[in-house]
């Protein structure tokens, strides 16, 4: 077992990445404290301390960094996929909840003198204006400004990057900030309304019968690039412990169509599905990782294919499939039935 002797905080521990990020520092052998609403959902925690707290509230904040941490890891926020955030019915939500606790993080991590925090901040910040063509969106990072993200969870995320930017500089804080592109794998939200695209589409698929139909929201050509969740906290780590600031994407630049990723994960799970395009929240029309920043910076990117993700996340949403199945059988006899009432949660 290595002991490092360093101590890290992961706020947002019991969520999707949070979660595989306090296994991996663990791995490293560090001492992880970490800080959630909840535990995390599929598996328990790999942390030495877990606090349940809401971080809205200063003084959970205040309890939560009551000492020195060599690394701060600050993921919490309220985030969905595209049914939870371009909808429009949760902007306050988003907004509040989640500048709070980069208010609350970072007043309370500058009081006790820490210094190195890493900031989680996403590729929902570019414009809307440079992402109409899904063959050619640009996303490198000078293009953040002039800003006009096309949702209020985009606006939120800019915001705080420039807090986190303005502690830099009056706090002497050591701040770290990575633009992440749509992550995905196991362990992941899959059917709670706040999946993303990859986990909503493995489960439509693992859910069809052979031969059978997929809905897709728009007309599943708008571009998409997706990252699986070991590159991401890979990524987070090296730019987390070198001297580049940032912000930085932290994303895959391999860029598919919604329908390709369909095909992808039909292939996975050899079966023939038909796709049927219905009105939805689709988002931009098109949106890729632009890696040139990061490879300089950090003379590394992503490089593990979307298909060699997919295998992994395909087989563990079909396994929760099953399982909600099994779970449901006592009362809905008819496969049919259990196909149907399943079918009713929100997807991208
Ligand atoms: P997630 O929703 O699984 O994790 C976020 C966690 O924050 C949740 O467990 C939630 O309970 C917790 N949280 C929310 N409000 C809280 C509060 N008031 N106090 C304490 N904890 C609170 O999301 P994720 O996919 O793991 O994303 C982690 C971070 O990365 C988020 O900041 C998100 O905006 C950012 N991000 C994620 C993606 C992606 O594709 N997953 C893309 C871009 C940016």
């Amino acid at each position: 077992m290595l002991t490092s002797g360093k101590r890290a905080l992961v706020c947002g521990a019991g969520g999707f990445i949070g979660h595989h990020l306090v296994r991996r520092l663990k791995q490293e052998g560090l001492w992880v404290r970490g800080v959630d609403l909840r535990y995390p959902r599929f598996s328990d925690t790999a942390a030495d301390d877990f606090i349940i707290g809401d971080l809205r509230d200063q003084s959970v904040a205040g309890y939560v960094l009551d000492e020195y941490f060599d690394e701060i890891y600050q993921l919490a926020a309220d985030m969905g996929g595209a049914g939870y955030i371009f909808t429009g019915y949760h902007d306050a939500d988003v907004m509040h909840n989640s500048s709070s606790i980069n208010l609350n993080v970072l007043h309370n991590a500058c009081k006790h003198k820490n210094k190195r925090i890493f900031y989680s901040s996403s590729a929902c910040i570019y414009p809307e204006f440079n992402q109409r063509d899904p063959n050619n969106p640009t996303c490198d990072e000078a293009s953040a400004y002039p800003a006009a993200p096309d949702s209020e969870y985009g606006w939120e995320k800019l915001f705080s990057e420039r807090l986190y930017l303005a502690y830099a500089r009056n706090c002497e804080m050591d701040v770290r900030i990575a633009r992440y592109h749509n992550i995905f794998g196991p362990e992941g939200s899959w059917n709670d309304g706040k999946e993303k695209a990859p986990a909503a589409i493995c489960r439509k698929v693992a859910m069809a019968p052979d031969g059978g139909e997929v809905e897709i929201w728009g007309d599943g050509e708008q571009t998409r690039s997706f990252l699986y969740v070991e590159e991401c906290i890979e990524g987070t780590l090296r730019l987390m412990r070198s001297s580049f600031t940032g912000p930085v994407n932290i994303g895959s630049d391999e860029m598919v169509t919604i329908n390709q990723l369909v095909d992808m994960a039909a292939g996975i799970g050899g079966k023939s599905v038909r796709k049927r395009h219905v009105e939805g929240p689709t988002g931009v029309r098109g949106r890729n990782s632009d890696n040139r920043l990061v490879c300089a910076k950090l003379g590394w990117s992503p490089s593990t294919a979307l298909v060699k993700g997919l295998r992994p996340t395909y087989e563990w949403i079909r396994a929760q499939v099953m399982r909600n199945v099994s779970a449901n059988r006592e009362v809905l006899e008819d496969p049919s039935v259990v196909s149907n009432v399943m079918s009713e949660s929100r997807v991208v």
